[in-house]
């Protein structure tokens, strides 16, 4: 992509609207632009990163069996009377009235849509177990929306939806969903910590909200000590048992909001971390709060009938792109995590007009590009200093430097966003370092 004819509006002031450090530079690095409260439009940047980050997502939930599907962002009020929660869910719901006077809600979350659906086609145990999966907009008109997209109204969820026969196979699926949230944020650079949350009707732990740790958390956690301790969660194979993976994180204590033990926390002493966090995922086992109220029930083994047990399962992914830059960040701008980069490089152009900038340049970003590598190519007749801060803060992995001086020794200059370390090679290593 050549800057010169992308649309990449940033910002040298702060914006002073910005209270938390993702809100600013993502409004700075122009990723977003606010609609009304909580309500973004995603620029070109921020919409890249956002897509990288659903597709991560996508595909830790298809590796376990998930299906993708959609259901609409505009659902009927009746659906949700079937369960009781059209007049328990309060003001956080959207409700619309069309033009022939029916009552419509911008959905805040999709049990009713998932549980009438499977109902109405699934009647035997024989077709159990089911899982399904939409990646869609949900609209919650919370009280207070803040710090961008982290706490939006309208924001892009990833939720997944379990029916199995017995709770044997739910926690399976349970577990299942435990491993590939672990997987889905290690693999966006992010140590997301289970912490047993509120439980379902059952009792239990199963459920466990993700969180990673940032000092603009919304909520106080608490976690052992290890939980921070990279090392340790590096040595668990994540491919291994599952039961083994899931009693590896949930032996250790790590709790949030009414589920916090103040004898476990005072048994912990020095191992005891209490910190800010932010939710980024949540999975819930429900058994049959929906199946039951809705009549989602399947002929068993015996012909007998049987009410499925459910479970349900969120990641933010919006929220996710200002939970990446809060804990991968510096003064100058985001340090994006390669897997989740808008771009993997950005290729500074010192000198346009200059002859032989123009042309190294246009030759590293032909052989960039021919290598797989996705780079942002700063071709604007600008300032050196404005395209140094500029790609300081939208925070590409690499950047390339070329200008005239090292042209002249066959030299142009690397440098990792995450380190600051800089490097100087000629134009042939530059690509195989990117490329490798
Ligand atoms: P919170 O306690 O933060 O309001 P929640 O318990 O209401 O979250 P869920 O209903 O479990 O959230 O939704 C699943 C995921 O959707 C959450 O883990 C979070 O990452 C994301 N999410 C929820 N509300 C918002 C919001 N207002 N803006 C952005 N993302 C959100
Ligand atoms: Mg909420």
């Amino acid at each position: 992509m050549r800057l010169s004819q992308y649309f990449l509006p940033t910002l040298k002031e702060t914006p002073s609207e910005a209270q938390i450090v993702s809100h600013r530079l993502m409004l700075r690095a122009g990723m977003i632009r606010q609609s009304s409260a909580g309500i973004y439009s995603w620029l070109p940047l921020g919409f890249r990163v956002m897509k990288k980050i659903e597709q991560i997502v996508r595909e830790e939930q298809n590796a376990i069996g998930v299906h993708e599907m959609l259901m609409p962002t505009i659902q009927p009020a009746d659906l949700w009377r079937q369960s009781g929660r059209y007049d328990s869910y309060g003001p956080e719901m959207l409700r619309i009235t069309d033009r022939h006077d029916r009552d419509m809600l911008y959905g805040p979350t999709n049990e009713e849509q998932i549980t009438e659906i499977f109902r109405d086609a699934v009647k035997s145990y024989r077709d159990l177990p089911q899982h399904l999966y939409h990646i869609q907009w949900k609209f919650r008109d919370e009280v207070r929306p803040r710090f961008g997209v982290m706490r939006g109204r309208e924001f892009l969820m990833k939720d997944a939806y379990s029916f199995d026969l017995d709770f044997e196979a739910a926690k399976t699926t349970y577990n299942k969903q435990f491993v590939a949230y672990l997987k889905t944020f290690k693999r966006m650079g992010l140590t997301a910590i289970p912490m047993q949350a509120e439980s379902g009707p059952i009792g239990g732990d199963m459920s466990h909200e993700f969180v990673i740790l940032a000092v603009t958390g919304e909520s106080e956690i608490a976690c052992h000590r290890d939980f921070l301790d990279n090392d340790w969660l590096d040595n668990i194979d994540l491919e291994g048992d599952l039961q083994v993976v899931v009693n590896a994180f949930t032996d250790k204590y790590a709790a949030t909001d009414e589920r916090r033990d103040p004898e476990i926390e005072k048994t912990l002493g020095d191992d005891l971390v209490v910190a800010r966090g932010i939710e980024v995922g949540h999975i819930f086992y429900f058994g049959k709060k929906y199946s039951e109220t809705m009549g989602a029930v399947v002929t068993g083994p015996n012909g007998e009938d049987v009410t499925v047990e459910m479970g349900s399962y969120g990641i933010g992914v919006s929220r996710l792109v200002g939970g990446i830059i809060e804990a991968s960040h510096d003064d100058d701008g985001i340090i994006w995590p390669q897997s989740v980069a808008p771009f993997q490089a950005g290729l500074i152009n010192l000198k346009p007009g200059d002859s032989a900038c123009d042309e190294a340049c246009e030759a590293l970003y032909q052989k960039l590009i021919d290598a797989g590598v996705d780079v942002l190519m700063d071709d604007r007749d600008a300032r050196a200093g404005a395209k140094f801060a500029d790609m300081d803060l939208i925070g590409l992995p690499w950047q390339v430097v070329v200008g005239p001086k090292g042209l002249k020794d066959g030299i142009v200059e690397v440098k990792n966003r995450a380190t600051g370390e800089r490097q100087e090679v000629t134009p042939e290593d530059a690509v195989k370092k990117l490329a490798g």
